[in-house]
């Protein structure tokens, strides 16, 4: 058993001060007050004086990273996850663009033999596919010799349990309505996105099963007063998820700080959109089958499309915090709990007495200090 004691705690709607975690295995046997919460016998003890313990981060849009692109190598997926607790992750969505179904079948086949022997890294929970069912018009760095009509024969071996978890598709596409029926009977989680839904089209799309949006404000239509179109809808639903990437680049900050205000803290949640240069130099670097620029801050095509980010997830949660105002809990919120309540995975993405025990000590800059994945610390700084 291990023993953690800090000086914060983040519970669901909690804070605890001085307080004290007690893992067993693979899971948060108990947690409270350092008082109340005393190590039992030959427990192991780590003391985190002056450190906040948090869940650890959960990015359901990753790429690739440290060199590596999921896209072009699925089998580069364990490689790269053994780096993403330096960024304080636990747990991710390994993202695979549009692309051909050969490569979608080989990422299923990785998950489903495992990671290598004596891996240890944060953990994939299952595939993000965003695409091949996306509109043209909003392709953004997606390759559109790839892209398809939504189609239930080419996603027969689709579900949950055969590794994917969520897909990123235009709703407005025809026959995306059936199709989104049939993924959420297989468990899948659709979210809407390189969409230019209308209003009413977006609304069609909730009611057949879409619960979440991908990338809010990218690669959708403008926010239009006249045309109110699919960011509109996403925002004034109660019921829809978010995903927004906050590197001061694809969004604007004062539109993130609108975006939560109009969702509720609940509502939003923080992805990376990471591509291969994720902890890597400036440079050239792949994604899919195109070249992608790298410069100090952003990810580009030979064009200038945004070609995903190279935002770290702990640099995500502290941009959240200078863009909004909100505090270091409220941050942390949006890139675990509700994650977690938007995949439908209990036991993820909350300190709690028989969760998951997923953690990170994050400093008072909310630096990450050390990272532990399902009881296993995985990083250390201390
Ligand atoms: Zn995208």
């Amino acid at each position: 058993m291990l023993y953690i004691r800090c000086s914060t705690l983040f519970t669901p709607g909690r804070q605890i001060a001085d307080g004290a975690i007690l893992i067993d295995g693979h899971k948060i046997l108990a947690l409270g007050t350092a008082d109340s919460l005393r190590p039992p016998p030959g427990a192991q003890i780590l003391d985190a004086h002056g450190l906040t313990a948090a869940p650890g981060f959960v990015d359901w849009q990753l790429n690739g990273g440290f060199g590596l692109d999921f896209t072009e190598n699925p089998y580069s997926i364990w490689n790269a996850a053994e780096h993403l607790p330096e960024h304080g992750v636990t747990a991710f969505l390994p993202t695979i663009i549009t692309a051909p179904f050969e490569v979608y079948s080989t990422a299923q086949l990785v998950l489903r033999q495992g990671a290598p022997t004596g891996w240890r890294g944060a953990q994939p929970l299952g595939l993000h596919f965003e695409g091949p069912f996306l509109n043209i018009e909003k392709k953004g760095a997606h390759n559109p010799l790839y892209l398809q009509a939504p189609s239930l024969e080419k996603t027969g071996d689709w579900s949950r349990k055969n590794g994917v978890l969520l897909t990123t598709l235009a709703p407005e596409l025809p026959g995306a309505h059936e199709l989104i029926c049939v993924l959420r009977q297989k468990g899948i989680i659709v979210s809407a996105g390189h969409s230019m839904a209308t209003f009413e089209q977006a609304q069609q799309g909730f009611a057949a099963g879409v619960t979440c949006a991908t990338h809010l404000f990218n690669a959708m239509p403008a926010f239009d007063h006249r045309a109110p179109g699919l960011p509109a809808a996403l925002l004034q639903n109660p019921g829809v998820m978010v995903g927004l990437i906050p590197d001061g680049i694809h969004v604007h900050p004062a539109m993130i700080a609108l975006a939560r205000k109009l969702k509720g803290e609940r509502n939003i949640t923080i992805v990376t959109d990471a591509m291969g240069a994720l902890g890597m130099p400036p440079g050239e670097y792949g994604l899919g089958d195109y070249r992608v620029f790298v410069d100090q801050t952003s990810a580009r095509l030979v064009n200038g499309t945004l070609a995903g980010s190279i935002l770290r997830m702990d640099q995500a949660v502290r941009n959240l915090m200078s863009f909004t105002g909100c505090s270091l809990a409220q941050a942390v919120e949006a890139a675990t709990e509700n994650v977690a309540r938007m995949l439908g995975m209990r036991g993820k993405g909350v300190l709690r007495p028989g969760a998951d025990a997923d953690l990170v000590l994050l400093d008072e800059q909310a630096n990450v200090m050390a990272t532990f994945v399902r009881g296993v610390q995985v990083f250390s700084k201390l």
